[in-house]
Parts: C-alpha cells; structure tokens; sequence
C-alpha cells in the first residue's frame, strides 16, 4: 500500500497533503540543523549515563522509605551531569513544573527575602505560588516580598530598572525561558546569559533560578551552562521524553538543591527519602529519549508555524526564526479557526481520537477554552496537544509530538479541519 492511500484511509485528502508535502521540502536545511542539535544532546545524555554506570539495577522499585534508592540517586547523578550542576533533584514526588518551582523558590527564601522576575510576569500558576494573586500558603503569606521588572517594548532587558530593582533583600530571581502562553519572545540561552552576568554583577550572591519548561534539549547548551543557579522543570514535558508517567526536576548547586530537598520532604530527611515505586526505568527511558523527541516536537513547531503563515495567519515563532522552545502559536483572528484546529489535534491523536473536545469554561480562566489532548499520560505536553482559549486574538498554542510523523499528520489533520470548515482554501 501506498502511503498516499493510508493518508487518505485517515481522512487526508490529497490537497492537504501535497500542500504539506510542499512546505516539508522547503524546510529540509531547518530540519538538518535540528537533527545536528539532537546528535549532539544524545550523546550530551548518553556520556552522563555511561559515567555513571548506568545498570539495570537501577529500575528496581523501591518503598516505604526509599533508603539508599540505587537507581534515584544515579538518575539524580545523570540530571547533574547533563545539566553540568553539581546536584539535582528528580523525583516522582515533586507532582508537576508548577510544585518544582514552588518548591524551588519556597526552599530558597526566607522571611523578609525578596524575590525578582527581571523578565516580566512569570507563568500564570506562579502568580499563587508568589502571592500576586493572593492564595493560601503563598510565598506572600510568609513574608517573602515580590518585585517585578518587565520586558522593554522591543522584548529586550530594562537594564536600568533591573540595577534600580536589586536591594539588600533581593535573594532569588527568576527567569522564565519559555514565553508560555505570552506574545514575548522566548529566551535563547545566550541571552539569559547575559542576563545573569549583569544580575550576578550587582550582587554576587543572588540565587538565579531558570524556570526551564518547555526549553530542556532545544538548544546545545542549557541556562545551567550559563550561570544559573538551578534550572526547574517537569518530567511530563521535555526531559521526561513521554515515557515519565510523572515527575519534576530541580537541579543546579550542592547548596539549593539541598535546600530544595528539605522542603520537598522534610528538615533533617531531605534527598534520603522517597520511594521511587518503579517508574525509575521510565525516567532513565525517557531522559535518554527526551533529545530525539523534543527534535519531532520541533520539526512539528517549524511545520506548523510555515503551514500557517503561507496560508496568511499570524504565527509566532515566524516560520523561519530561530527557535528556543516548542511552543507555537497561531492567530486565527477567529473562535471557530481555534476550535477546528483543535479537533484536527484531537482526531490525530493515538488515544481519545474519537473525542470532539468543546469550548469550555476552566477554573483559572477568564474566558471558554479549548483543549485537544489525546496523550498516553494525562495533560502530557510534550505529546501533541493544542488549546486555545476563545477570546480574541483567538490564538491556538500548540507543541509536542513524540515522533515527527506523527506531528505531520498531527497538524495536516488540523489544516484538514480547516479546509472542512471552510476556514482556508489551498
Ligand atoms: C508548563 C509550565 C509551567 C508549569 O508546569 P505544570 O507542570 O503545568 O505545573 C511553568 N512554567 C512554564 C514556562 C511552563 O511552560
């Protein structure tokens, strides 16, 4: 059989994909770099598990209290040795990126510190971990303060407010490197490296903390690599390479990830405990995995982003810019663009493709939203998902995609939508 004809068994017909066909040609330079960026993380990832001796000793479960847990303590070595830190922290417990972070800051901060986002307003479920928008047990609560600098216009650093804005209290900033669901652009490593450098000038003994979600493997070198003190982020996106059924990490120096250790457990246990109750294979999996996959989350963004633009939408990253995360967005100036984009996502999906996702109202949002998630492991980002809330611009964020093929038909499915709709004509 042709694969023209399984296509087309799947519901794509043959305008869409000669259409896509047509972009993917034109995108084979983007994908080679891409694919130079993955060899080179594979290997990065490969070298730490070989130094450490990694053995299938280290996938037996443990429970109860986790003592002397082999197989977490070399997977904490190899997250070390990856991100070049002198410690890490990975472990089922920390629930989500949202408790990783929390749990970084909190660890970190005492009462009377103050904590400084020099990138402008840090992603939405932070806002109640530090107490912007106030909640029960909120940094705020115990009497750690907030100072907030944002973005120039232009998306570059307000140096001058930046230097204004460190003050005795100053302890901890954090930095965002993934735009989130925002329209700033998203840091490239390079960039927080300066960042940095000019913080770490005014006070040296500042703690910077990368909030590394979605950011983990696109680039050869991590913010760990440039000066961070620790770099946060969750094993149900990029490191945990769609194996992880959970997890978090924190990893960065001996002195905050034992910090971060006592609070995640408690004072006095800290890193010895913490059953690991067998899903360590899938994090040891997963982390070696995690480059090739977070390459198709890509290839899948760089596709997305030139399908739309040549058929006019707005697309943010633009199809030829330089990229620092998996997120795309694209702009449909129009609900139902949102909502049959969503429904392609949906119907690609290998699980629940059989559901139609509606616009509905979520807790923590302002408006309806859309979700198309048809993943192995619930609310898993680095599986080709979609949403979109439907307000103006009406704008649709999409990333993941374990494998590029399936990205492909992921996105040739929306344009197939679309076209159905009557939302494009090719
Ligand atoms: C996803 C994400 C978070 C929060 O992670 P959850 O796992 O959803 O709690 C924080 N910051 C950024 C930039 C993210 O993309």
């Amino acid at each position: 059989m042709k694969t023209e004809q399984l296509y087309r068994e799947l519901g794509i017909d043959s305008d869409v994909l000669l259409f896509g066909q047509e972009i993917e040609q034109s995108l084979k330079k983007r994908f080679a770099v891409i694919d130079e960026t993955v060899e080179y993380n594979q290997l990065k990832v490969l070298q730490a598990m070989q130094k450490n001796k990694v053995s299938d000793v280290h996938f037996a479960a443990t429970s109860g209290y986790g003592y002397n847990d082999l197989g977490r303590e070399t997977l904490e070595r190899v997250y070390a040795d990856t991100f070049h830190t002198q410690a890490a922290l990975v472990r089922p417990q920390i629930t989500c990126g949202t408790h990783a972070l929390g749990v970084a800051l909190s660890a970190n901060l005492r009462p009377g510190d103050e904590l400084l986002s020099p990138v402008g307003k840090p992603y939405d479920t932070l806002e109640e971990v530090i107490g912007i928008r106030p909640s029960m047990g909120s940094l705020a609560e115990y009497g750690v303060t907030y100072r907030q600098v944002d973005l120039e216009e232009d998306g570059s650093f307000a140096y001058d407010k930046i230097k204004e804005a460190v003050n005795e209290r100053t302890k901890v900033i954090t930095i965002q490197r993934s735009k989130g669901y925002q329209t700033r652009p998203t840091l490239s490593v390079d960039r927080i490296r300066e960042l940095i450098a000019f913080v770490k000038k005014i006070k040296p003994e500042v703690i910077c903390m990368v909030d590394n979600c979605y950011g983990e493997f696109v680039e050869r070198i991590e913010p760990s690599d440039v000066g961070a003190d620790m770099v946060v982020g969750s094993l149900i996106k990029n490191p945990g390479g769609g194996l992880a059924p959970v997890g978090g990490y924190i990893a960065g120096t001996e002195a905050c990830i034992e910090q971060a250790a006592y609070r995640l457990s408690t004072p006095g246990l800290g890193k010895e405990v913490g059953a690991t109750l067998g899903v360590m294979q899938s994090f040891f999996q997963g982390f070696f995995q995690a480059p090739a996959v977070v390459g198709s989350a890509l290839k899948s963004a760089v596709f997305a982003a030139n399908i739309y633009e040549r058929l006019g939408f707005d697309v943010l990253p633009d199809g030829s810019e330089s990229r620092h995360d998996i997120i795309q967005a694209v702009t449909f100036h129009k609900p139902e663009g949102v909502i049959a984009f969503c429904r392609g996502i949906q119907a690609a999906a290998p699980v629940d493709s059989f559901v139609v996702p509606e616009p509905w109202a979520m807790p923590g949002y302002d408006s309806d939203v859309i979700m198309a998630a048809g993943a192995f492991v619930q609310g898993s980002s680095i599986e080709l998902s979609a949403d979109g809330p439907i307000k103006p611009p009406y704008s649709v964020y999409f990333q993941g995609g374990l494998t590029w093929p399936h990205g492909k038909f992921g996105i040739l499915k929306s344009l197939q939508k679309m076209k159905e709709a009557g939302l494009v004509t090719l």
